[in-house]
């Protein structure tokens, strides 16, 4: 099937980095029998559409691949580098399943592949299990809420949570979604208890938290 990506959607990627998100495994290395899901290669065959539609156009757009590790996918880090770079996306990261944080063994192999033209990023810091939010309030959500088909909620973590849904786009504009009363009371409400420790945000909020904080003396930056 040939997808028509309108310019207006390109220029759209060309602000947001396109990220794929991959949890499953390879299709080169999986046991004989094992069940993938059909989603699996739909999106292996629209990054190519997209790596395809970028250069035709001559696009500057950034094209990457996130990667969930875990026991289940570590063994699979080598071969899926390996693909993405053959298939010209700009980068692969790599960062754990929440609440599965054995280490990538093999990431020195992968970060071996990189080039000038193909980064690998490893999110080093998010296998830290012992870590935990310092500061208590999410400012880092107002630079990031997550349309779910016609959805919005808080940020990608609560896709698909009720309680943390903004609004819908068939009842309203998305800047009336934005400032609602229902977010604001939203916001004021979220609970750490529900949060990923190291969530997307998370560096956000701490940068956020530090520059809010007094510093220790008036003569030190
Ligand atoms: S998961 Fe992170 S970004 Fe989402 S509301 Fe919690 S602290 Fe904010």
């Amino acid at each position: 099937m040939r997808y028509n990506l309108s310019k207006h959607f390109l220029t759209l990627l060309q602000f947001y980095q396109f990220l794929i998100l991959l949890g499953l495994r390879v299709l080169p290395i999986l046991p004989k029998g094992r069940l993938v899901p059909k989603e699996f290669f739909d999106i292996l065959d629209k990054m190519k559409l997209l790596v395809d539609d970028r250069d035709r156009r001559g696009s500057d757009c950034t094209i990457g691949v996130g990667f969930l590790t875990s026991k289940q996918t570590i063994p699979d880090m080598v071969a899926f580098t390996q693909f993405c770079k053959v298939r010209k996306v700009d980068y692969v990261e790599f960062r754990p399943f929440h609440g599965d944080y054995t280490i990538p063994d093999h990431i020195e192999e992968c970060l071996k592949m990189a080039t000038d033209k193909f980064k690998v990023y490893y999110s080093k810091f998010k296998y830290d299990s012992e870590y935990k939010k310092k500061y208590c309030k999410c400012h880092a959500q107002t630079f990031s809420g997550v349309i779910n088909v016609h959805k919005v909620y808080v940020c990608c973590h609560f896709r698909g949570v009720d309680r943390y849904e903004l609004g819908d786009l068939r009842e309203n504009t998305l800047e009336e979604i934005w400032n609602s009363d229902r977010r604001k009371n939203i916001i004021d409400k979220i609970d750490f208890k529900d949060c990923i420790a190291l969530c997307k945000l998370d560096l956000v909020n701490r940068t956020l938290d530090n520059l809010k904080s007094k510093p220790e003396h008036v003569n030190f930056i």
